[in-house]
């Protein structure tokens, strides 16, 4: 699937699909529910994993199919699936190989919405989580081990407390005791951080955010490194290593190998049972914005830089978070796993609290107020008064989002501009 000779800018742009004479220069939108077999025997072969084909998509469609080829190639890995939004390769790649009675080790640092599937909807599904600083030492990751601890999740650079993962750390520890590391890269994405190349076994990620970066459709991917020796550890991971009776008693890692086992088998239970499918219609949105990602990254850093630095000598802000800030506590991981940049994203407290943090955001002009972030245009959200508005002052403070806290989503526009408007909106206080 991947061709792993070409730079990440040149794959942004074509890979995942190579047109032969005369066919569509874009990936073509394979609108179709189903496709047509010759024969019975024929369609039967599909439905027995026996051939590769696309016959209901659901399952697989060849749109989705190709606009997965090319982010599997941008993260180097072996293969790897579409799925409706991020929080469905999240799920998915535990519930691949977890089951009720398992163990996970995730970071605590990681999306508020994956905090809820994993701490409240996961749980109920009997798989039970315990969540480990991201700045914990080797030993305190070890002691987090059970022998029921099936992989340890973490995200690049965190959606919304912008911390950075050692990937090296996690990754020596996860495979010490036999399990896969599992990485959200949704922010750093793989123009900035190819967390395989770090020992990461799994990828995730949200498309809605820089990969479609344009705020038009909602979407996930899972790549798998084909690296992790699920047969070495055999008992760990029954789902792969013993025969699947739903398809007359297959073995994942036997027939597809370690390349294709993990992807194979949640495409074949999961996508079938569970149906999270991307359309082919938000797919090709996803390879538009894909088209552009390296330029746009490079953007997103330099505005989100070019913010932070002028936030951080300005007398009427509180403080400011940013890893790519000199004297940032992840300044120093930032530069060894991001040398290009982290992402655009940057965060800061106005002096005044929650009240001046109010006003700041009412008059602001062009950035606009949304949940959303990693798009092309800039936009923040004052998660006390929006995401986080049930908790009080206190509860704030222990999760990390102070009442003062503003999340700034840079775009691509022209960082002056951007500038322009906070000044003039911190006047304002
Ligand atoms: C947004 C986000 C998700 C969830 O993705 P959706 O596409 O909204 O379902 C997961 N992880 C991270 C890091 C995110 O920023």
């Amino acid at each position: 699937m991947a061709n792993n000779n070409r730079r990440v800018e040149t794959t942004c742009v074509q890979g995942g699909y190579t047109p032969g004479n005369g066919e569509p220069r874009q990936i073509p939108i394979i609108q179709s529910t189903t496709f047509k077999y010759a024969t019975s025997e024929d369609m039967g072969k599909l439905f027995d994993l026996e051939a590769s084909g696309y016959f209901y998509s659901r399952l697989q469609n060849p749109t989705c199919d190709m606009v997965a080829a090319k982010i599997c190639e941008l993260e180097g890995g072996s293969a790897a699936m579409l799925t409706s939004s991020g929080q469905a390769a999240n799920f998915f790649s535990i519930f691949n190989i977890a089951n009720v009675g398992d163990h996970i080790i995730s970071s605590t640092s990681i999306y508020g919405g994956t905090f809820n599937l994993f701490s409240v909807t996961m749980k109920k599904m009997g798989i039970d989580f315990t969540f480990i600083d991201p700045d914990c030492t080797e030993e305190e990751l070890r002691a987090a081990f059970k022998p029921n601890t099936k992989a340890v999740f973490g995200e690049t650079v965190a959606n919304p407390a912008l911390t950075v993962l050692d990937i090296e750390k996690f990754a020596k520890v996860a495979h010490e005791n036999g399990v896969p590391l599992i990485i959200d890269n949704t922010f750093a994405t793989p123009v900035n951080c190819r967390p395989i190349e770090w020992g990461a076994d799994i990828v995730t990620h949200s498309t809605t955010k820089y990969m479609d970066g344009h705020g038009s459709s909602v979407g996930g991917c899972i790549v798998d490194s084909g690296k992790f020796n699920w047969i070495k550890y055999a008992d760990k991971f029954p789902g792969l290593t013993t025969p699947d009776a739903s398809y007359h008693g297959i073995t994942y890692a036997e027939k597809f190998g370690l390349e294709g086992a993990f992807i194979t088998k949640a495409t074949a239970q999961l996508m079938r049972d569970f149906g999270c499918t991307q359309s082919p219609q938000s797919a090709y949105y996803v390879n538009l914005g894909l088209e552009s990602l390296h330029v746009r990254m490079e953007r997103h850093c330099l505005n989100g830089l070019k913010v932070a630095e002028f936030l951080e000598n300005n007398d009427k802000i509180a403080w400011v978070n940013y890893p790519d800030l000199k004297g940032n506590k992840y300044y120093d991981l930032a530069k060894k796993y991001m040398p290009k940049g982290t992402c655009g994203v940057v965060s800061f407290g106005v002096k005044g609290g929650r009240k001046a943090a109010e006003t700041f955001m009412k008059n602001l002009k062009l950035i606009a107020i949304e949940t959303h972030v990693a798009d092309a245009r800039s936009c923040c959200l004052h998660p006390a008064n929006a995401t986080h508005r049930q908790l009080s002052e206190q509860e704030l403070i222990a999760a990390g989002v102070p009442s003062d806290l503003i999340r700034l989503s840079c775009g691509i526009e022209n960082y002056e501009d951007l500038i322009s408007d906070i000044r003039q909106a911190l006047e304002s206080i």
